[in-house]
């Protein structure tokens, strides 16, 4: 190891100290020196080898304490975090143990330590406390002083440090020492102007060997309500203001098992009495044999956040709520609907059929008596039951498009496409006109429906034409973003494309009866219904007399 950096890297040569592990002089007293840092150790060899000290070292608890038990020396001065067994656990031992009970004992601490050292101090029967790095004059004359209050040295014996102790040596020493405990100054000082000034709580805990809060900073005040020191001064502190809900989680995540930085959402209350939302970074310190030693972290204030989380959750599941009573609702409504049609058409069926037959028989019985104009008023009104038959029966389909089962499956449409154009063969021939099916897509979707679509299309292509035969083509065009186009196109005598929504809307009829076209103007309406079903759209283009170009676009997938 550089030992020089470990006294001090920022400047000056320290190739002049040279390393000086023991000095014995029988006479003079024996010193143990306790400290896991071997440039401390050694700093503190050479500083009392010059003052003609015998001096032992240990790195550890156990070692210092077989050593204090087998050497008996006359001052130990020690650090209290060391490894294997600290400081406090040494002296306790020492004190326990009758044939080295009496020792004095120096703690020698980092400074950030100190405050800790000396309430352990104080409990143990340390003599004193000196925090690191502590100029060398000062370590000799407290070392004097312990020593004479023991009756191991006489009052006011010269240790002889200003005789033998190099000049030199002890100048730069006390240069490295100033100059390091300044860089950490300012480096503390930056840090903790930051922690100060953060607005998320900064927090250090020690578990070890007590529990005490080790840092927090100011925005514990504004966030929970308790300053700082309220934190210094119980330990328990927040394990009281925690959320009974978030109390079992908190203690699952500062539990005893090693970990690296957890996030948790505490909740606590604030001293105010409201409940205040922290999402906690955790990172648990460990020592050298991997147990947790302390814990520290950052909290933040995510109360606004979670609130508002809270009050989205809560509408969603009020807009669930509504969308499941009004789906209810109109599922209800849609079922009294289906029924009131499916008996309203069956029912007004019947006296139909019953008007169709008296004017058969009125037609039949009465021949003979009829004249003429009475016999073609019966067959208008037999025509006129007959339409209002086929009116029901239309109203019956489009009522029941909805209704219809969700059954999608794969379909063939080249294949469904081609059966339609099968059965519609007789009106083709009828017509002696042509439907060509090209090539079409394989899509999802309910195949009883698909049927019911082309059927409709193409039976107006068929009959919408005028004096020519009609031709009509079925084609794709293509599939583009999940979705596929499909046109049927006719050469009839197409329509006014200003009333291109009105012929999708049920009943609308743009070529009524009176022009030869029957029909009940509810087969587009059909197919919109149809399509809509499939997530899909319906259009055309027309222009009188030159022919119409149905386009529909449907999803591959469902
Ligand atoms: P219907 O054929 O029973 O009258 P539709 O709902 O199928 O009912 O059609 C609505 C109206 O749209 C028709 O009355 C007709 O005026 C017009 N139409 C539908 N298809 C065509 C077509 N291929 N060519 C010209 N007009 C059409």
């Amino acid at each position: 190891m550089d030992r020089c950096c470990a006294i001090g890297t920022s400047s000056g040569s320290c190739s002049e100290i040279k390393p000086r592990r023991w000095v014995s002089a029988s006479d003079s007293a024996k010193i143990l020196i306790v400290d896991d840092s071997a440039t401390d150790r050694e700093f503190l060899s050479y500083l009392l080898g010059h003052s003609h000290f015998q001096v032992i070292e240990a790195a550890d608890g156990a070692e210092a304490f077989d050593l204090a038990i087998t050497e008996h020396p006359d001052l130990i001065i020690s650090d209290v975090v060391l490894p294997k067994m600290n400081g406090y656990e040494f002296v306790r031992r020492l004190r326990a143990e009758h044939s080295v009970a009496g020792t004095p004992v120096i703690f020698y601490t980092a400074y950030f330590n100190e405050l800790e050292a000396k309430n352990l101090a104080r409990d143990c029967g340390v003599s004193l406390v000196l925090s690191k790095p502590t100029e060398p004059e000062k370590i000799s004359r407290t070392i004097s002083e312990v020593l004479t209050a023991a009756g191991t040295l006489k009052p006011n014996e010269d240790l002889g440090l200003s005789d033998h102790f190099d000049d030199r040596y002890h100048q730069l020493l006390t240069e490295k020492i100033l100059e390091q405990t300044e860089a950490l100054r300012m480096s503390e000082d930056r840090f903790r102007l930051l922690a100060e000034n953060a607005t998320d709580i900064i927090f250090r805990f020690r578990l070890k060997p007590r529990r005490m809060w080790e840092y927090v900073n100011p925005a514990s005040q504004t966030i929970l309500g308790h300053s700082p020191n309220e934190f210094y001064e119980d330990p328990e502190l927040l394990l009281k203001i925690v959320h009974p809900e978030s109390h079992e989680r908190l203690l699952k995540y500062i539990g005893r098992e090693p970990y690296r930085a957890t996030h948790a959402h505490i909740r606590f209350i604030h001293r105010n009495g409201n409940p205040v939302w922290t999402g906690i970074s955790i990172n648990s310190v460990t020592d050298d044999s991997g147990n947790i030693v302390a814990f520290e972290g950052i909290a933040r204030d995510i109360t606004e956040r979670i609130e508002m989380n809270e009050e989205i959750r809560r509408s969603r599941d009020e807009l669930e709520l509504r969308v499941q009573e009004r789906t209810c609702e109109l599922e209800r409504v849609n079922k009294e609907l289906r029924e009131f049609t499916f008996i309203a058409s069956h029912d007004l069926k019947e006296p139909l059929r019953k008007i169709h037959s008296f004017a058969d028989q009125l037609k039949r019985n009465y021949a003979g008596c009829l004249e003429d104009e009475a016999v073609d008023y019966i067959s208008r009104m037999q025509n006129a039951a007959n339409r209002m038959k086929d009116l029901l029966e239309d109203l019956l389909l489009y009522s029941q498009v909805n209704v219809a089962q969700e059954h999608f499956t794969e379909v063939d449409l080249t294949n469904t496409v081609c059966e339609v154009a099968g059965d519609l063969s007789v009106t083709v021939e009828k017509s002696g006109g042509s439907v060509t099916v090209s090539e079409l897509p394989f899509i999802e979707a309910n195949e009883t429906q698909m049927r019911q679509l082309f059927q409709n299309l193409i039976g107006n292509s068929l009959k919408y034409h005028g004096p020519e035969k009609p031709v009509v083509k079925v084609y794709s065009q293509g599939c583009a973003n999940g979705s596929c186009t499909i046109v049927v196109e006719d050469n009839g005598i197409g329509f006014d494309e200003q009333y291109l929504e009105k012929i999708f809307l049920p009943f609308h009829r743009l070529h009524g009866r009176n022009s030869g076209y029957e029909g009940t103007g509810i087969g587009l309406a059909i197919c919109r219904k149809i399509v809509e079903r499939h997530n899909g759209r319906i259009s055309a283009k027309s222009t009188p007399g030159q022919g119409s170009t149905f386009v529909i676009t449907l999803p591959v997938k469902r």
